[in-house]
């Protein structure tokens, strides 16, 4: 607060590229421009990258329809992919972007590898992303808006450049949580070495130490069938679960509860509940753990005293606010048929209607009514 002079931050490497110009109202406002490696732009780098990785990831499939690699590499598939996927659902998107929880240094430095292993950009940049897509949801200032159909929402809004707006309304956005935290800005400072160990040295020496018999080149295109396939999970979020599946909790929104990307995505799919309650630990109104491994991930995490201050929304809040937004019927059906009487009605802050949706907890346009129905499980004793 209060610095107001020109700056650059040193957060960047090439791949995310941050001027902070000023101070606005006390607020922060930052340049955002959009550079991949070798100075190309972000579009034009992803579409090699992707490319290469897409290529040689189907030749991996192709390698292991046919058998020619064995089949039971799949059996490493779940818990490396599954991993790197907790890096992006607890990691990346329930701890840095939503601030759903607090985690201790151990805890956030095994997430911070995990995310780089996904290879889904750093995460300065993916929470950058996914903050903006929450406060815009399906509008021109969304990376990934989902009105412009599957294909754009899954993944070809990474290979076109990207549409003003996102940069106007991103120059907005508060990130001086992720500009302050020291896990962020060493991923970020050392991202590429960082990447090559996590994504390319780590896993092919685990399928070289399991299967001896592979070569270099299978040893690659399996790692790459086993990186695409997490991407496409991953990207089955932004895709699927904003056009298909049903929305108890807030009819207005194309956020939907889909439970298919949920098992995949290990908990990610309950997307229409996520948009309403964005601080949610769980992502999802219930804790069930069967398609919701990453609230599980959490739990664990919390139990041995790594994840604490954990955020949820009471039930009859829910309730409420179903009543009010969504579907009663539908929620009836989600939750077996569990109706809790008559819950007293959730009712709208006075000025409710004019702030934008909350990317989570910690954005000062999260309404006062959540604050106040927001509850904090496994307190940290100092708070
Ligand atoms: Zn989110
Ligand atoms: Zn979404």
């Amino acid at each position: 607060m209060g610095r107001s002079s020109e700056t650059n931050t040193n957060i960047n490497n090439n791949v995310v590229e941050e001027k902070r110009v000023g101070v606005v109202g006390g607020g922060r406002t930052y340049v955002c421009t959009m550079t991949g490696p070798f100075g190309m732009e972000m579009h034009h780098w992803n579409r090699i990258w992707l490319s290469t990785a897409h290529i040689l990831g189907f030749h991996g499939w192709y390698m292991i329809a046919l058998g020619s690699v064995p089949r039971s590499v799949l059996a490493l598939f779940f818990p490396l992919g599954y991993f790197a996927g907790m890096g992006i659902t607890v990691g990346c998107h329930r701890y840095w972007a939503h601030r759903t929880f607090k985690a201790t240094f151990p805890l956030q430095v095994l997430l911070m590898y995990a995310q780089t292993m996904a290879a889904q950009y750093p995460i300065f940049k993916w929470c950058r992303d996914h903050r903006i897509h929450h406060k815009y949801t399906e509008t021109s200032a969304d990376p990934h808006n989902a009105s412009r159909g599957f294909w754009f929402a899954h993944v070809g809004w990474l290979l076109e450049r990207m549409d003003p707006a996102v940069q106007e309304k991103e120059a907005t956005l508060d990130l001086t949580d992720l500009d302050n935290d020291p896990v962020v800005r060493f991923q970020t400072k050392y991202y590429w070495p960082l990447l090559v160990l996590s994504m390319y040295l780590v896993p092919i020496w685990i399928f070289h130490s399991v299967f001896g018999s592979l070569g270099v080149y299978e040893l690659v295109c399996v790692n790459y069938a086993m990186y695409i396939s997490t991407l496409h999970i991953t990207w089955l979020v932004n895709s699927a679960a904003h056009l298909w599946g049903s929305k108890p909790y807030d009819k207005g929104i194309y956020a939907s509860e889909n439970g298919l990307v949920a098992l995949l995505a290990v908990g990610e799919g309950w997307h229409n509940y996520h948009h309403v309650y964005p601080q949610d630990y769980k992502a999802a109104e219930l804790g069930a753990y069967g398609r919701n491994w990453s609230a599980l991930f959490i739990d664990t995490f919390a139990a041995l005293g790594m994840a604490y201050d954990l955020k949820t929304v009471a039930p009859h809040v829910v309730r409420a606010r179903v009543k009010r937004t969504g579907d009663v019927k539908l929620h009836d059906e989600l939750l077996g048929n569990q109706d809790e009487g008559d819950a007293e009605c959730e009712s709208e802050d006075d000025d409710e209607g004019t702030r934008l949706p909350p990317w989570g907890w910690g954005d000062p346009d999260i309404p006062l009514k959540h604050l106040a129905v927001t509850q904090t499980l496994r307190q940290s004793k100092a708070a």
